[in-house]
């Protein structure tokens, strides 16, 4: 193995992709910063508690998928593999839920990490933007979220992506179907795994991948004809709410997601083009999440878009995001006395807002214009021992190619006027 290898199934963002996967968080926030979500940070890692009893006990990310470790001091603690829990911990610690305030409402962007198998669009560490809207039962928030995700997505200029919606229920019905769908699944014809997830978490049966298993759950008694009147009018009340605000999406009853602590609303943004990893978003309601924790009752809802498959998702689409030049001015010394005068001038150009960079290392002009035009820079600086006699720089427009001398002392005012 290379020293300079990343480990397994992680990546490096290194410029100038890294620069797409910036506007993807910014483009992901932007919609939830624009509609009063406050941001969030909590620590990498966790009580390894906090995320068993609220992931699941009985889940992949949990049982898997979790990097966990003893410190040096003997505290139990897991890398975070998702970012509800944390988030849901910190608002309780800091007693956000009693300031008087319901919602309260969270954003976040940050690393997870879960031990999974690493394939394209699977990677043991990656990178999600995330909201929770935490204490309020109110089927406009589920739409609101919902709604944010989608008019992300579409800034972005994605179009292939799907919304999956379905009802998981709450503590009232769903028990009882998660009864019958146990005596249903008793009977069929599965593996030992299998057989012991019946018992521990039915739901994630109806999940299973494979051809075989789903033939065999063609008849499994259905959770729409199990919900109670309460959660079926929750639920059609969002249908109604998304719907009116023109975002299309497909019931999908077999939507259960790999996360214990959903209840009523669910939902997952598909993309057509990701191949088996096609998942770029999902989320849904919590309201028995706090408690799991040791909390007060607060019926929440969330979710949490990964910035690996969303940018996947744009290449597939072959969607080019627009990123202007990071750098509007290169400047380009020849000799040792313009590189001191330059630097200068770049140093003013930077103070007074203007993205500037410099031709490092005594480079010859060649070399030097090249690297300002890997940069983008619409104006070039070029001065040597002639310019600086006759107190002047030369000033080059990278688009045009017009080349003009400037005095030495406005440049900078020269720049900040042609770039308005
Ligand atoms: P989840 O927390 O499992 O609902 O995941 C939410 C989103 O995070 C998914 O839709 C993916 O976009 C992303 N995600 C989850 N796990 C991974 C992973 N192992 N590698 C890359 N992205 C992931």
């Amino acid at each position: 193995m290379s020293t300079f290898q990343a480990p397994k199934g992680t990546y490096d963002l290194t410029p100038p992709r890294s620069a797409t996967f910036l506007a993807v968080r910014e483009a992901i926030s932007a919609p939830l910063r624009d509609s009063g979500y406050g941001y969030i940070e909590t620590p990498g890692f966790e009580n390894v508690e906090l995320f068993a009893r609220g992931v699941g006990e009985s889940t992949d990310i949990v049982t898997k998928e979790m990097y966990t470790l003893t410190t040096k001091g003997g505290s139990q603690l897991a890398l975070r593999p998702e970012g509800t829990a944390s988030v849901l911990r910190a608002a309780l610690e800091a007693n956000l839920h009693k300031a008087g305030n319901l919602p309260v409402k969270l954003w976040y962007s940050g690393s997870y990490y879960r031990y999974e198998r690493p394939q394209s669009g699977r990677y043991r560490h990656f990178s999600q933007v995330g909201a929770e809207a935490i204490g309020s039962e109110d089927p406009a928030l589920d739409a609101e979220l919902i709604i944010l995700a989608d008019q992300a997505y579409r800034s972005l200029g994605l179009r292939q992506f799907r919304i999956l919606l379905n009802s998981l229920g709450d503590k009232e019905c769903r028990p009882v179907y998660r009864e019958a769908l146990q005596t249903f699944l008793r009977d069929l014809d599965l593996d030992e795994e299998t057989r012991r997830r019946i018992e521990i978490n039915p739901l994630r049966v109806l999940d299973d991948k494979r051809a075989d298993v789903q033939k065999q759950l063609t008849d499994a008694p259905k959770l729409r004809d199990y919900l109670c009147d309460a959660c079926k009018a929750y639920h059609e009340e969002v249908r109604a709410l998304i719907t009116a605000a023109g975002v299309v999406f497909e019931d999908d009853e077999k939507l259960v997601r790999g996360l214990d602590y959903y209840t009523r609303t669910t939902f997952e943004f598909v993309h057509d083009g990701l191949g088996s990893q096609s998942a770029v978003g999902g989320g849904g309601r919590y309201d028995g999440l706090s408690e799991m924790i040791g909390g007060p009752e607060l019926p929440s809802v969330g979710w949490a878009l990964g910035v690996d498959r969303t940018v996947l998702a744009l290449e597939a689409e072959g969607v080019e995001l627009d990123l202007p030049a990071t750098t509007s001015v290169y400047a380009v010394p020849l000799g040792e006395e313009a590189r001191r005068v330059l630097f200068g001038v770049v140093t003013e150009l930077r103070r007074a807002g203007i993205a500037a960079d410099f031709a490092f290392g005594g480079r010859g002009l060649k070399g030097a214009m090249k690297s300002a035009n890997r940069s983008g820079a619409r104006y070039t600086l070029v001065a040597g021992e002639r310019d600086l006699a006759e107190g002047v720089v030369q000033l080059k427009d990278m688009e045009s190619g017009e080349q003009t001398a400037v005095p030495l002392a406005e440049a900078a005012a020269e720049l900040a006027k042609r770039l308005g």
